[in-house]
Parts: structure tokens; C-alpha cells; sequence
């Protein structure tokens, strides 16, 4: 009998899974801190910490084939999660979502290598949950017991369960117009929910000093070190889908751009073990037209971004008017031949429509919205038509029925 809560599903088969994490170093000044303390943003220069890993040892310990006799979620790449005893980590089946091949859709574009990875399927409808499965698990390792975010909606939700199963009490401050299911969530996880009025960085502000006070720990947008680690777990799974061999293109939403940033460094990671080659797929942002801080950061040439006033879309997840790791998104976009490109609200919803009925996939309008710009992409001739292009649905549609009413 395989013990189902273990991270091996055939124990005997492999050997005990180790995390190569060594350090953390800052994205700015490259100062190093120990990753055995809890650490926020740089001490030295505020801006963003990454977890890193001895990939040297985990080249010679860690192979392709030890992945498959592994429990189907993100967990199964321990060797480069930032979580130092698997018993630790608090999972709910996050990751190991599908890549489905968009045949229909792609088809009434002449487009034959569209590709959908279907992250609606994570627990808690998004990807959101990749991320908070590990900042919670390695913030409980480290000994934390209350935990708090700032969210446009579904890091809240998302934050709420992992707490839950952590048995670590949750608070979550979101803006009050967020949409109801996201409210109703975190409220039956039994989070305690404060709702703001304003945006999400209004929401953190109000935050930082009741989570000051009241010893929380705020486990915002990239302003500690390890949501990043698990949505770059994205990133590692591509690759393997794709055999090891990376896609063209990567179009994906973008608000605070943890997703992004983070699946640039796995492929650095995966590079770094010998697993994949130096090709890189081009990183596409996409942003809503009532709020593209990163747009147009990249169309002035501009190495970091400036607050968005009055930010407004329908896709909750685009409306951050303001992200800590603006350098690092535009650096991504721009190393890797990219672009950034905002979409209107109409042309989202007709995009939802599009692949909800050509594919059965009832997608996030955050994730309608990389169909929609991959449509103008083909258009303007940035992408061909022949290209491998993947579309991240980054959550479930399921959560905002009222897109529909
Ligand atoms: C949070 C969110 C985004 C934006 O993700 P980042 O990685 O923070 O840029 C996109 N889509 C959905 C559904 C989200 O919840
Ligand atoms: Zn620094």
C-alpha cells in the first residue's frame, strides 16, 4: 500500500527526495542571507529575493527519470523547491496541470501549434495556489503562525486554503468590488477577510502596519522569497511536456509577474542541470488596456514601471496597478525577445467565449486575455502561425459567472 499522502508513490524505487536549496540572493545587489530565516525584501536595497539552490550537487543527484515514480503535483520537483522536509509541505494536488493542444481554436486562426496550459484545474481554481502552497509550507517550516496578503481575489482564496490545511490563521485584505466567489471562499476557509476600499496595493498598504503590529506575516507579491518558487514550477513542467525541448512562445497575464519571472528562472534552473538547451520561448505580458503599467514600461524603453492611475478591468488579476518586480518582468520580456501587449475588456470576453466554446475550456478572463493578444499578435506578424505558442489559462472562469449575466 502506498501511503497516500506520501511524495513517492513507490517509495522503495527511488531514493529519499532532498531540496538543494542553499541560499538567498538579492535580484538587485546580489547581497546573499541565509534562506534558514525568514527573510522579506532585501534588507540591503528592498527589491526582490530569489531562493537558490546548489545545482551543481542537485546535477549529479537529481534525474529526468526520478520524476516519474512521483505523486502527480508540483511537489515532485522537490530538488529545486525551496521546502527542506516533505513532510512539511502543506499540498492540496497543486500542479501537474494539462497542456492541451488548442486544435479548434487554433485551427480558425491557421494556426496549428496553439497550445492551452489549463492551470483552472489547480485547487482553488488557479495557479494562485502553486505559489502559496510553497511561501505557506516553507513560512510553517520556519516556525510562522498567522500568515496575511494583500489580494486582487484569488491569492486570497488561494492563501485561505493553504492556511486551513496548515492549521495557520489567515487574513486577507482584498478590494471590496472583488468578485463575490473569491470573498465567499476565503470566508468558508475560515480566513479572516477585511475588505478595502481601493486596489490591491491600497490593500497592502492598510495591511503592512495591522500585520506589523499583530506579528502576521505578509506574504505579498514577490516581498518574500518563495511564491516565485512555486509558480516557477509552471516553467518546469513546460519543459518536460514539451519534452525538453522549450516552446516559441509564452503568452501569459501579467499583474504582479510571479508567473513570469518565476518560469524564467526554472528554465535558467533547468539549464543549469543539463536538462534543456539555451533556447528560450519568447515572454509575452499581457495586460488589460485600463491597466498596463508593463506595456508601456516596455514600449518607453523604461527598465522599471510607473503606478497605473485609475486602473480598471474585468480580470481581477490584471488590475495591479503597481508591481515590486517590475525590473525583473521587463528584463524577462526583453532577454528573451518578447513583447507586452495590453487587450481591451471587449476583446477578452470574446475571447472567453471563443475558447470556451471551441475548446470546453471556460477560462479566467485573465487568461481570455492571452488568447485575445495572441490573435493580434498573429495579426501584426510579431508571431507566425506555425509557431509553438502556449496560452496560459491561469484560472477557472468558473469563479466569475458574472462575467456572464
Ligand atoms: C493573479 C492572477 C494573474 C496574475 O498573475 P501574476 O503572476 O501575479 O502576474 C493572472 N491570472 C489570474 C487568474 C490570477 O489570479
Ligand atoms: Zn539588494
Amino acid at each position: 500500500m502506498v501511503n497516500p499522502e506520501s511524495r513517492i508513490q513507490n517509495p522503495e524505487a527511488l531514493n529519499p527526495m532532498q531540496s538543494f536549496l542553499s541560499h538567498l540572493e538579492c535580484t538587485n545587489c546580489s547581497e546573499t542571507f541565509s534562506c534558514d530565516e525568514i527573510h522579506t525584501t532585501c534588507p540591503a536595497c528592498a527589491k526582490v529575493l530569489y531562493a537558490r539552490y546548489d545545482l551543481d550537487a542537485a546535477k549529479q543527484n537529481f534525474r529526468k527519470e526520478d520524476l516519474a515514480g512521483r505523486a502527480p503535483d508540483m511537489w515532485r520537483w522537490f530538488e529545486l523547491m525551496p521546502v527542506r522536509n516533505s513532510e512539511h509541505v502543506i499540498s492540496l494536488g497543486e500542479g501537474h496541470t494539462p497542456l492541451l493542444h488548442a486544435r479548434t481554436l487554433g485551427g480558425q486562426h491557421n494556426a496549428t501549434n496553439l497550445f492551452i496550459k489549463e492551470e483552472g484545474l489547480n485547487p482553488t481554481g488557479s495557479f494562485k495556489a502553486r505559489g502559496l502552497s510553497a511561501a505557506v509550507s516553507r513560512a510553517r517550516e520556519l516556525g510562522v503562525s498567522s500568515i496575511a496578503i494583500p489580494s486582487a481575489g484569488n491569492a486570497a482564496a488561494a492563501l485561505s486554503a493553504y492556511g486551513a490545511r496548515a492549521g495557520i490563521s489567515a487574513h486577507v485584505y482584498m478590494p471590496a468590488d472583488t468578485p463575490q466567489m473569491m470573498k465567499t471562499e476565503a470566508v468558508a476557509y475560515g480566513a479572516e477577510l477585511t475588505l478595502v476600499d481601493g486596489l490591491i496595493n491600497d490593500a497592502g498598504k492598510q495591511l503592512r502596519d495591522v500585520a506589523k503590529a499583530n506579528g502576521w506575516f505578509d506574504i505579498s507579491t514577490l516581498k518574500e522569497p518563495y511564491r516565485a518558487e512555486g509558480k516557477k514550477t509552471m516553467g518546469l513542467e513546460l519543459a518536460e511536456q514539451f519534452d525538453w525541448e522549450l516552446p516559441d512562445a509564452i503568452i501569459y497575464p501579467t499583474g504582479g509577474g510571479t508567473g513570469i519571472v518565476g518560469m524564467w528562472k526554472a528554465f535558467d534552473e533547468l539549464e543549469a542541470l543539463g536538462w534543456i538547451g539555451s533556447k528560450r520561448p519568447k515572454m509575452i505580458s499581457v495586460q488589460s488596456e485600463g491597466c498596463a503599467p508593463i506595456v508601456k514600461a516596455f514600449n518607453d524603453g523604461a527598465t522599471s514601471a510607473s503606478l497605473w492611475e485609475n486602473a480598471q478591468t474585468i480580470a481581477p488579476g490584471l488590475r495591479v496597478p503597481v508591481a515590486i518586480a517590475d525590473y525583473l518582468i521587463l528584463q524577462a520580456i526583453r532577454e528573451s525577445g518578447g513583447t507586452a501587449i495590453a487587450v481591451s475588456d471587449a476583446e477578452t470576453l470574446d475571447a472567453l467565449r471563443a475558447i470556451a466554446s471551441s475548446e470546453g475550456i471556460f477560462a479566467a478572463p485573465e487568461g481570455a486575455a492571452t488568447c485575445a493578444a495572441c490573435i493580434k499578435l498573429f495579426d501584426s506578424g510579431f508571431l507566425n502561425r506555425d509557431e509553438k505558442v502556449v496560452l496560459f489559462n491561469t484560472g477557472s472562469g468558473l469563479k466569475t459567472p458574472e462575467l456572464f449575466a
